[in-house]
């Protein structure tokens, strides 16, 4: 496994510099959710750090790497292929960084599309992702980061809320996983 000054340089070889920003942010807050909830602080950095390592292509060009590497594209992946970059990223975390811990592994995995029952580590990740520092803010948003220190599950249901909301407003495909997670933590809104 890489060091976290090593993977750092690696991203900002291979990233955008707006995507490297974005990703020190998310490590960043992840770090600060790991404190508040008692989660592993090392474990939050690195899958914060390479949750959007392989966001290194746009649409369809996802296709072809993800098959090279024997992934699974679902159906919704197909009309949307820019959700591939969750499982490249996890895929690249694995191979290139030398991730072996699945627990980091399907952090990076589930952060876009979220599932039900997420473990500690995929909820940060995922509320970290929305609420970054560098991420342009959008209605409600200081509401949802105060809320992410407060209350996780609360914060994870209304990000999937705000989320559908928005892929349904703009006609976007929407993940089955991703109804299904909003359909899981609806009870904790
Ligand atoms: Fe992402
Ligand atoms: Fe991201």
């Amino acid at each position: 496994m890489m060091k976290i000054q090593q993977i750092k340089t690696e991203l900002s070889k291979s990233l955008s510099e707006h995507r490297y920003t974005h990703t020190l942010g998310v490590a960043e807050s992840a770090v600060l959710l790991a404190k508040q909830y008692e989660q592993d602080q090392q474990k939050a950095e690195i899958a914060g750090l390479l949750h959007d390592c392989g966001k290194v292509y746009k649409g369809k060009e996802y296709v072809k790497p993800c098959q090279e590497a024997s992934i699974t594209i679902t159906a919704s992946e197909v009309l949307n292929p820019d959700l591939l970059h969750a499982k490249y990223s996890a895929y690249l975390a694995f191979t290139k960084y030398g991730i072996s811990d699945t627990l980091i592994l399907d952090a990076i995995r589930y952060h876009t599309t979220g599932r039900p029952d997420m473990s500690g580590l995929e909820k940060i990740i995922y509320v970290a992702d929305f609420i970054e520092p560098n991420r342009k803010p959008i209605p409600g948003m200081q509401k949802i980061r105060q809320l992410a220190f407060i209350d996780l599950n609360k914060t994870v249901a209304l990000i999937l809320q705000n989320t559908l909301a928005f892929l349904k407003f703009s006609h976007r495909e929407i993940d089955e996983i991703t109804c299904k997670a909003s359909q899981y933590y609806q009870n904790y809104l």
